[in-house]
Order: structure tokens, then sequence, then C-alpha cells
């Protein structure tokens, strides 16, 4: 092939980035575009990390030397599936790697869940990462709220509800989210795992730092420590896990802090229904569970009725499919065998078609996590290049996309055009001393950043 090798990257958070960085690092002659739906890159960094979390969003840093190599080309605003099928895709690329993440959140099917005030996660980390795609209000008429789940993003909900507005605001926080939170009437906020503390996802940075805020007091009441043999071993085996349980012992035995606002940790407890009153939250239904020595839990039969006027369920996201691609519901991925897509579960590869990130393994593990897994990936579609296995795409120029999306309604964004966004956003945040300030609308984001190749 004398052209180099022509892939699409579908997805441009941390996943695709890297597989991105190691294909034109790759030795091999490589153009990448890299595909977005956003007009904006990052994916997960700029619309799922907490606000409050500048040590994680700094990631984006290295993402941007990744992006500034001129074999890799940022193409944004498309929607692979809608604005261009895949099979369309297949005229201009010789393969098609998909890192697309997750967003929407595990279903949770409890009575009352569909009550109002009862919530999603990823709706709320959503709307205070300025997510067009999310509500631009919150109602936080509430004073006590519970939280299901006892990951991650469980922790970045409760300390995001608790939190003071003003806390809150040297933040990137767009102006309708701190408007929205200053309004907040939350006191309480309760955690629920239904398992117990070797059990729980938390990792321990983030579980400490729950506690950091002046104005929050994390309590875990000391009957919810509890520790089978399974558990013990868990702790001996896994650094974080004994890390984690330490933690969680430590806010278990100390004195009282002297804090407005309460985050409550509760384990071994399983959300059974969540109460209604005039169709709205009004609390929370668990059952007691216990360690049945194998590191899981049995139920009790104890039932605790805990006040709430709302409910969040941080179960865990779920990785949307793309139109045109295999999807394996039961698993909520693209079925894949390391990387390579498969026409289904246990199936046969699809040639050119590769996955990475949350919808090759699923929703978990850390942005670190992402790069091995492109490695992998990206080793595979090398070594099927390398094979003959890939079948070349007739339409090969750059320029050949751009005109198949001209004659879509596209206004493609650009990584010229996120130099101007990220400049107009420091410079809004700049004007209240902080570093940035997110701009939330679509169309905002598409002025900005494009079009540059337009209908
Ligand atoms: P997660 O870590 O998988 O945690 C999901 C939690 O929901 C688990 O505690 C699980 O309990 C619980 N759960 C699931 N179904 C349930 C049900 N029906 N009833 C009650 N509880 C239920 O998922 P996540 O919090 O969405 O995080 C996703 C990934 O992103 C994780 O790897 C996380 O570490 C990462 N992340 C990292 C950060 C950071 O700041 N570093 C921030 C956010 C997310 P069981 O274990 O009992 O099933």
């Amino acid at each position: 092939m004398a052209s180099p090798l022509r892939i699409a990257v579908v997805g441009a958070g941390p996943a695709g980035i890297y597989a991105s960085d190691l294909l034109v690092k790759s030795g091999v002659d490589v153009r990448v575009d890299l595909i977005e739906k956003m007009p904006a890159p990052f994916g997960l960094i700029r619309y799922g990390v907490a606000p409050d979390h500048p040590r994680i969003k700094g990631i984006v840093k290295s993402l941007h030397r990744v992006l500034e190599q001129e074999e890799i080309r940022f193409l944004g605003n498309i929607e692979v599936g809608k604005d261009i099928t895949v099979e369309d895709m297949r005229e201009y690329y010789d393969a098609i790697v998909f890192s697309t993440g997750a967003t929407d959140d595990r279903d949770f099917q409890i009575p009352g869940h569909d009550l109002d005030g009862s919530h999603g996660a990823g709706e709320f980390v959503g709307f205070y990462d300025g997510n067009p795609n999310f509500s631009r209000d919150w109602d936080l008429d509430a004073e006590k709220v519970a939280v299901i789940g006892v990951g991650n993003v469980a922790l970045d909900i409760a300390r995001v509800l608790a939190k003071t507005a003003d806390e809150l605001r040297v933040t990137e926080i767009p102006d309708n989210v701190y408007e929205n939170l200053s309004r907040s009437r939350i006191k309480e906020v309760h955690i629920f795992g239904r398992r117990g503390p070797a059990q729980v996802k938390f990792t321990p940075q983030e579980l400490k730092e729950l506690d950091h805020s002046p104005t929050i007091e994390v309590i875990v009441d000391p009957d919810d420590i509890d520790y089978d043999e399974a558990s013990e071993s868990a702790r001996r085996e896994a650094k974080a896990v004994d890390q984690v349980c330490q933690i969680l012992e430590g806010y278990a035995m100390r004195e009282p802090k002297e804090a407005p606002h309460k985050i409550y940790i509760h384990l071994f407890e399983a959300p059974v229904e969540i109460l209604g009153e005039d169709g709205k939250v009004a609390g929370l239904k668990t059952e007691r569970t216990e360690l049945d020595g194998a590191g899981n839990v049995t139920r009790t039969g104890e039932e605790t009725t805990w006040e709430a006027q709302q409910v969040y369920h941080a179960i865990g996201y779920r990785p949307e499919g793309v139109e045109g691609v295999p999807y394996d519901e039961n698993e909520s991925v693209m079925p894949n065998d390391g990387g390579r897509v498969l026409d289904g579960p246990g199936g046969e590869a699809v040639p050119g078609l590769y996955a990475t990130g949350w919808i090759k393994r699923g929703p978990v593990g850390l942005i670190g996590n992402t790069k091995s897994d492109a490695k992998d990936t990206t080793a595979m579609l090398l070594e099927d290049h390398e094979a003959g296995k890939l079948e070349p795409a007739p339409k090969r120029e750059l320029q050949d996309i751009l005109d198949r999306l001209a004659q879509s309604d596209v206004a493609v964004t650009t990584w010229e055009g996120w130099h101007r966004l990220d400049a107009a956003e420091r410079a809004a945040g700049e004007a209240e001393g902080r570093e940035r300030k997110k701009i939330v609308e679509w169309d905002d984001m598409v002025k900005h950043a494009g079009p540059e190749y337009h209908i």
C-alpha cells in the first residue's frame, strides 16, 4: 500500500487518544482521523471527571500533546451511525477503532425507581460537568439525599452534593451550575453499599479526600465494619483494599467533626424500594445483609426506612452501541476478542473493526487502565495490517472524507477550533480569577471550534 494506512478512531476520550498515539508511534506510516460526537475533544475528562478533581483533569495536558501530532486529525461534532454510517466510513478508512466509552446509566429497576427525584448518577454528572446533552437546571430542594452504590462515581456525586457552591466556584463549573448549587438545601448525603468494607469499589485517595472539605463530615457506623475470611484475604492480597478498609475504620472511630454537611456511608444495606409521596421520592427502604464467608452477602430480612427527598443511583454506567456495529446486550459492550470486534458474542472477527476502552471491556477501571487496553487493540490492528487482512479503502486522500461530510449537514469542529474554544473558556475563567469556565451550549462550542470544513 503506497499511501499511509488510514484509520478512524471513533471517540476522542482518553481511550481513543491513547490508541491514536500508539498507532502513530508504531513505526507504520499511519494517518488517524479522531472522530468525536461532541464539538470538543477529551470525552470523560471533560464530561465525566468531577470539577473539583483538577489532578485528574490535568491528564488533559498529556492528551493535548498527543493531539498536536500532525498524523492525528481531530474531527468533532460528527455522530458516527447518524451523520455518517459505519458502512460509508469503510470507503475512507482501512480500519476503524471504536472508543466510544459510556455515558448512560445502568438500569436500576427497584420499585419506585421512576419517582420524581430518582436520578441516575450520569444525569447529575452531565449537569455539573456542563455537558450540553443534559439538563441546565437541577432541583436541589432536598435536605436529605440517598446515593446508591459504593464506587468512585458515588463519591463524586456525594461530594458535589455536600460541598458548598462557593467551594466549587474556583473550578471550571459553568454559571448555571454555580447558580443551581447555590440554591441547594442539602444537609445530609447517605451513601448505601450492599456489601462490606472490603467489597466497596472506592479507591483510597478518593475516599480519603471526601473528608478534606471543612464543610463536610464523613460518618461510618462502627456496626458496618465487618470482615469474613474472604474479606481478610482480599485485604492481604491487595494493598488498595486494605487502605480503603483502614480509611473506613478511621471514619467509624474518630471524634465527631463540626461541619454543616454530613456524608454517611452505610454498608450492608441493600436497596429494596424507593418510597414515594405524591409521586415524589420520600425515602429509601433497605434490607440488612451479612457476609456469607466468601465475600458475598445474604439478606437478613431486617428492613430500615431512611428519609430522603432524592435518590441517586451510582451503580455503574452502560456503554452505548453504535449503529451498524455488533453489540452484546447482555454485557453492554461490543463483542470482541481482545479488541477485534466479533460479529456476535463468541463469533467471528469482523475485518477492520476494533474496540478499546469501556466499549471493549465494560465501564470499570481508571483512566490509566485504558492505556494497556489501547496497546492490545492497536497491536492486533497492526498485526492484521501486516498479515494483509485489512481491505484497503478506495477513497484514501485526507480531503475525501471531508468532501463526504460536506454532503451531510455537519459543521465539523477541528483541533485548531479547539484551541479557539479553549482560549475562550480560559479567558472567561481568567476574568473571574479561575483557570477556566466551561462553555456549555452546543452552538456556542461549534461557533468557537468550527466549522472549517462545512457544507
Ligand atoms: P463501580 O466502581 O463499578 O461501582 C458501582 C457500585 O454500584 C458498586 O459498589 C456496586 O456494588 C454497586 N451496585 C451495582 N448494582 C447495584 C444494585 N443493584 N444495588 C446496589 N448497589 C449496586 O462503578 P462507578 O462508580 O460507576 O465507576 C466506574 C469506574 O470509573 C470505576 O472504575 C471508578 O473507579 C472510575 N472512576 C474513578 C474516579 C476517580 O476519581 N478516580 C471517579 C469516578 C469514576 P457491588 O460491588 O456489590 O456490585
